[in-house]
């Protein structure tokens, strides 16, 4: 999908999210939209995250005048700050459902582009892209690793450096674990990759951050690799 020739501008393409078949550049602006995999009307129905109403640390939505969430007030994340571009929950979940377990790596880039959107605004300048790594069993399963994908085609089109200094030894899903066994979970799983050269500030990508304990659990492994501070991007937020 990255070299759209003229069969890609002539064929119409099937959207991932509702399998309606669309084509590209039919009207203005939507040439945009080229290897996205997504149709127009799907991907304006990703529901944003509004950035008014939102904890300053986790980006859980708060109520007016509140600025971080109880969440953040009685036990700090070790992140500085996440943010995430859409809710998970309708077209958004089923991209990363699509994404996740349906192998179509090319929505990828797809997130990618939504998150360069918000990157330069949201974080230090030249802060390398670290992704949130898979076990090796996940990337058996799906082909490739999810976070991997999106971090290198962000980092292509922001022109950022991409530096993959974290590994995971075990699957993340732990769904029906508290927070606390979640996060004892991840930590246990999670390793700085030897001779990682791990930078002042990071920000770590992901495709969706749910409770938070993985990203917490990445950054506590680079602090005590030696960063300071340290930031997520992810697609979407479980709320
Ligand atoms: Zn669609
Ligand atoms: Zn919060």
């Amino acid at each position: 999908m990255l070299h759209m020739g003229l069969l890609d501008v002539c064929l119409p393409a099937r959207c991932l999210a509702c399998g309606a078949a669309y084509r590209y550049g039919e009207r203005p602006g939507h040439e945009l939209l080229q290897g996205y995999a997504l149709c127009p009307s799907c991907r304006i129905q990703c529901e944003p995250v509004c950035a008014a109403n939102r904890c300053n640390v986790c980006s859980v939505p708060v109520p007016r005048f509140i600025v971080v969430c109880e969440r953040c007030r009685r036990e700090a994340f070790a992140f500085q700050r996440a943010i995430a571009v859409h809710r998970y929950s309708g077209v958004a979940a089923r991209v990363i459902e699509s994404f996740k377990f349906g192998s179509h790596r090319s929505l990828g880039r797809f997130m990618a582009a939504e998150l360069a959107t918000v990157l330069a605004d949201s974080f230090p300048s030249g802060a390398p892209l670290v992704p949130v790594p898979s076990s090796r069993a996940s990337v058996r399963r799906r082909g490739f690793a999810g976070a991997l994908v999106i971090a290198r085609e962000l980092a292509r089109l922001t022109d950022s450096r991409l530096q993959e200094l974290l590994r995971s030894r075990h699957a993340r899903s732990q769904k029906a674990l508290s927070y606390q066994d979640r996060r004892a979970n991840a930590l246990a799983s999670l390793s700085l990759r030897p001779g990682a050269a791990v930078p002042v500030r990071a920000i770590l990508v992901d495709d969706v951050l749910t409770t938070g304990a993985t990203a917490d659990s990445c950054a506590r492994r680079l602090i005590e690799g030696g960063a300071k501070e340290v930031f997520l991007l992810a697609y979407a937020i479980e709320y």
